[in-house]
């Protein structure tokens, strides 16, 4: 189901283009809206159309590179929909395997657009990106074999293990280079045993030089597929082949992984994406934002990075809404639209104010630097400044002590519940320090979302 705000946003500003043999053509606004749709509507819109026209139809999206002006059409460029080779929808059981196995065949399965040129590097994935160059200059030579990537959604996994696998492929054109996640692994390998066709299954991946597996976790309890990796995997080593593996934790924590599997994970390396750090935030936006031609305020940039305090993925998401307000309303992206499309978004994303917006909020109202309320200082005004700051870190986020505390230059969570339990005093004994949190929760509730 999608709802109100969602449909508002990505499904109004679509365009009907044309019919044609089982394929629609839908006009979408930008590239950004297009790779929106497909990572998160594709399911609702392939039923939509197969519900209307029937199974095998197929969605096509024709994307606005320059809206031209009252002389000019606009330019588009035309892209099949991702999902129409083969999709995880049950609907589409019908693909038989050997068209399974000509799409696999000829195509490496990588999104072209994932590569490292748009993969921003920062603090948050630094070690991940470099040792995912030294893979893409020398496969399956470094001793990053396999090179497993792990973390959180949307932080970038996919986005790296593609950008490697791309750069593989336009340095290698001999290399034949393999992406897949591990849930259509298991599909496709379950579908396959079915056929009795495991001896096609073990062809193809034995002719594979380097292989990306996405999101390893999903092999969890399924033991025939992990036997069967664990033979393509000591296969493809032994013969200095790449393995590049991504996994929503470290490899250590798997769960209904067999030991033996886990064992060989070490033998490469292990590298952590983390959530993004304030000046990645600000570098990624920018980069998108002029990826799509527009240019926003550096204030709004600030104010964006500030505010979104969940995964790049989420970041994606303000920004694309953005674009597309913007659009819809003809306005310039200024604060105000800014403001406003964050506060209905915002629910959506995280109910949760970022620490560093309340950090820099507090700060501005007392005239301190977000720095001074890190630092050692104990200058009266200064501590309490800082302890209003954990006070409203704590009302509004939902992150541990501990974590406070660490933001607040790496203090403990002891500090922390001292600063809380000092507020909560004041709070009852003074009417005037009262008031004073009173203005300053308002004024945070107006500034943030
Ligand atoms: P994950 O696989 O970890 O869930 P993705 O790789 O799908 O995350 O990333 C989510 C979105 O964020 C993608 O659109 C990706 O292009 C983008 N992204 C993530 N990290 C970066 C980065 N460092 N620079 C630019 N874009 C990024
Ligand atoms: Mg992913």
């Amino acid at each position: 189901m999608v709802n109100d705000q969602a449909f508002k946003t990505w499904f109004e500003p679509i365009v009907p283009m044309a019919f044609r043999v089982n394929t629609l053509t839908i006009q979408v606004p930008s590239q950004f809206f297009y790779e929106w749709l497909e990572d998160n509507y594709v399911h609702v819109l392939k039923a939509a159309i197969e519900g209307v026209i029937g199974a095998g139809a197929k969605l096509e999206y024709s994307i606005i590179v320059d809206k031209g002006n009252s002389q000019n059409q606009p330019y588009t460029v035309n892209l099949p929909n991702s999902k129409n080779g083969y999709s995880q929808n049950s609907n589409d059981h019908h693909v038989t395997q050997s068209k399974f196995l000509e799409i696999f065949q000829n195509e490496s399965n990588l999104n072209p657009n994932l590569t490292f040129e748009n993969f921003i590097e920062g603090d948050c994935n630094r070690l991940g990106r470099s040792a995912g160059m030294a893979v893409a200059q020398k496969p399956g030579i470094t001793s990053f074999n396999p090179l497993v990537i792990f973390g959180g959604v949307g932080l970038g996994k996919t986005h790296l293990v593609q950008a490697i696998g791309n750069k593989i492929k336009s340095q290698f054109t001999n290399k034949s280079i393999f992406y897949i996640d591990s849930l259509k692994f298991v599909q496709m390998f379950t579908d396959y045993i079915s056929n009795n066709e495991l001896k096609d299954f073990n062809d193809f991946f034995m002719q594979i030089d380097v292989l990306i597996i996405d999101d390893i976790q999903f092999f969890a309890n399924k033991g025939k597929s992990q036997e069967m990796f664990f033979q393509i995997f000591n296969h493809m080593h032994q013969s200095s082949k790449q393995i590049i593996m991504t996994s929503d934790r470290s490899p250590k924590d798997l769960e209904g992984l067999q030991d033996r599997l886990l064992s060989r994970f070490k033998w490469g390396l292990s590298a952590d994406v983390q959530q993004p750090d304030l000046e990645t935030k600000i570098a990624i936006i920018k980069s998108k934002m002029h990826r799509e031609g527009i240019t926003i305020p550096e204030n709004v940039v600030e104010y964006i990075a500030y505010s979104v305090d969940t995964s790049v993925r989420d970041l994606e998401g303000v920004l694309i809404s953005l674009i597309a307000q913007s659009y819809l309303t003809q306005k310039e992206i200024d604060l105000e639209l800014t403001k406003e499309t964050l506060k209905s978004l915002v629910h959506d994303i995280d109910s949760d104010v970022s620490i560093d917006f309340i950090q820099k909020c507090i700060a501005e109202y007392f005239n301190v630097t977000v720095e001074e309320l890190k630092d050692k200082t104990r200058k009266k005004e200064i501590v309490t400044a800082r302890h209003i700051a954990m006070y409203f870190a704590k009302e509004y986020t939902s992150l541990a002590l501990k974590t406070i505390g660490y933001h607040f230059g790496k203090r403990d969570h002891t500090t922390v519940l001292h600063a809380l339990e000092a507020v909560n005093d004041l709070m009852e004994t003074d009417k005037k320090y009262l008031n004073a949190i009173k203005e300053i929760q308002k004024r945070l509730k107006m500034k943030a979302i």
